[in-house]
């Protein structure tokens, strides 16, 4: 746990040291749970974003995307439940006055156990070696199974009380599980309540209750306010998705572990629209379709898992997530729910107006059902920087051993996909000869300029920072008109003429090396 404490700071501190994420208003302090992306941030970001929507709009001829606005008539989030139902469970200390979420604690009271089972499982390796069948262990052992259950009837009961809302059950979990304030190990805790998550905001001249507007908790609502519009406009059939990419804002009660829970974040939506009865089929096909393509970034298998939703939200019925394994454990990267009809019918109901699809095979309307895939853009940015960024051993100039930090992010999403470096700065002929490299090539992709500090120091720089090809200009440049081509993951430095640089990093970078 400790190791990966520190890994977490480590990224944390690489991540404000080379430009990815700020503080949000750092000079004042800071915002809690607020951040800004930094220069190499947001080209990460962008990249990522386009990863996504690259795959969903441009690749699928029956999804289409939208860009709805953040504000929107305050009657949605009525109609879609988020103004009774958007609650978190929340409880004080009375020590500490420090402030958390029920379930969070609960959850936290059963990693405990699942840490002792874990520890078990790892003695029962060592003793046993290579014959350890780890499965079979974890399902006959009996102080296993008796923690598991444990955890089970834990996690059930909490299903239960988040479910119906009960407060006093969620008391009595508390106390009967004799759980403690993590930081302080207080027990003297206030009754829990529910807290909303949205944030209010006030339109215009109007005053009072009437002018009160809510800032999106999420994009979803947007597509389905938009449902006939796109749906008429664009002639699609169902089944057809859209998608979009939008600002969300959650006023989160506990928001740690930096980007991981903001409460000002993006996401990467889509609704897919189907035909009743057909929903459990594209939920299945869509959970595949999604882990396929976080495997494309060379997550390896067993970093990404799915958890099904014991406690069902209201809207829907069945709900899995992506969780990625952070460095602070397993935790959710993408829901993929099917959302049933609820939200449109739900709509209609309070709009009055018809929110169906005319089916040409079936000679009949419908209000079509709905599977939504939902990722964060924010926390996929966490994954991925948290899988890239590592320590290596490399040779260094001399050959003798060296550590380096860095950033191996796949090819196409790095901020920086090529630095071009004289050798040498006080040769006018090498610096200027670089430069025109430069200028040609940056009309490509994003590319960067360096000639501060010894070639060493460049490399370094450009690999903690994940850029995958260094071209450099040395004196056999001007005689025949070849550059290197460093690979920041192998280390290998390839000669090739000046006018294949554009061809050869092109062809490296393209997104569609992910797609394949
Ligand atoms: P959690 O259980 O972690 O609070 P959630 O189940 O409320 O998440 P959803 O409502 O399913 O999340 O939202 C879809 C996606 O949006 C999540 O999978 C996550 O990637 C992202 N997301 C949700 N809340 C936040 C947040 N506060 N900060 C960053 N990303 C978030």
């Amino acid at each position: 746990m400790a190791q990966q404490n520190e890994a977490f700071k480590k990224l944390v501190s690489h991540c404000k040291e080379y430009g990815f994420i700020y503080q949000s208003s750092e000079i004042y302090d800071g915002l809690a749970a607020v951040y800004d992306y930094a220069p190499y941030g947001v080209l990460l970001k962008n990249n990522l974003k386009q990863y996504w929507w690259k795959s969903m709009v441009q690749l699928h001829e029956n999804i289409v995307g939208i860009d709805a606005s953040i504000l929107m008539h305050p009657k949605t989030w009525k109609a879609s439940g988020h103004v009774d139902a958007f609650n978190d469970p929340l409880i004080d200390n009375k020590d500490s006055k420090k402030r958390y979420r029920v379930d969070h604690l609960i959850e936290g009271y059963c990693e405990k156990i699942e840490a002792k089972i874990n520890k078990d499982v790892a003695k029962a390796k060592k003793k046993f070696g290579e014959e350890f069948d780890e499965a079979q262990f974890r399902a006959t052992n009996g102080r296993i199974l008796d923690r598991q259950k444990r955890i089970d009837d834990i996690m059930a009961r909490l299903a239960k009380v988040m479910s119906d809302g009960d407060m006093e059950g969620m008391a009595a979990m508390i106390e009967e599980l004799e759980i403690k304030d993590p930081e302080t190990g207080s027990a003297n805790w206030t009754e829990p309540r529910q807290f909303n998550l949205m944030f209010s905001t006030q339109l215009g001249s109007v005053a009072g209750g009437d002018g009160k507007l809510y800032l999106r908790p999420e994009t979803a609502q947007g597509i389905f306010v938009n449902f006939s519009n796109v749906q008429k406009t664009t002639r699609q059939k169902v089944p057809f998705g859209i998608a979009q990419i939008g600002k969300a804002f959650r006023n989160e009660i506990v928001a740690r572990q930096f980007i991981f829970r903001m409460r000002e974040f993006e996401q990467m939506e889509m609704q897919f629209f189907v035909k009743p009865g057909t929903e459990m089929e594209w939920y299945e096909k869509w959970k595949e379709t999604r882990l396929n393509w976080h495997k494309a970034l060379g997550h390896p298998a067993e970093k990404l898992r799915f958890h099904d939703h014991a406690n069902l939200a209201h809207y829907a019925n069945a709900a899995v997530d992506i969780e990625f394994q952070f460095p602070f454990g397993f935790r959710e990267l993408e829901g993929i729910h099917s959302r049933t009809d609820f939200d449109l019918t739900e709509h209609q109901a309070l709009s009055g107006k018809k929110l169906q699809y005319f089916d040409p095979e079936l000679n009949e309307n419908y209000v079509p059902y709905v599977v939504e895939t939902s990722i964060g853009c924010d926390r996929m940015f966490l994954a991925t920087m948290s899988h890239a960024l590592m320590d290596e051993t490399v040779p260094d100039a001399d050959g003798k051993d060296s550590t380096r930090t860095v950033l191996k992010l796949p090819a196409p999403l790095a901020p920086i996909k090529c630095a071009v470096l004289p050798l040498l700065k006080n040769k006018e002929a090498l610096t200027s000869k670089a430069r025109a490299i430069f200028n040609d090539l940056k009309f490509a992709f994003d590319c960067q300029y360096d000639e501060k500090d010894a070639i060493g120091r460049r490399y370094r720089r450009q690999d903690a920072i994940g850029t995958p090809f260094c071209v450099t200009v040395d004196f056999d440049t001007l005689e025949d008109n070849t550059v290197t081509l460093r690979d920041r993951d192998t280390l290998k430095q390839e000669r090739i003429p000046v006018d294949k640089v554009e061809q050869i990093v092109r062809e490296r970078v393209d997104m569609r090396n992910l797609f394949a």
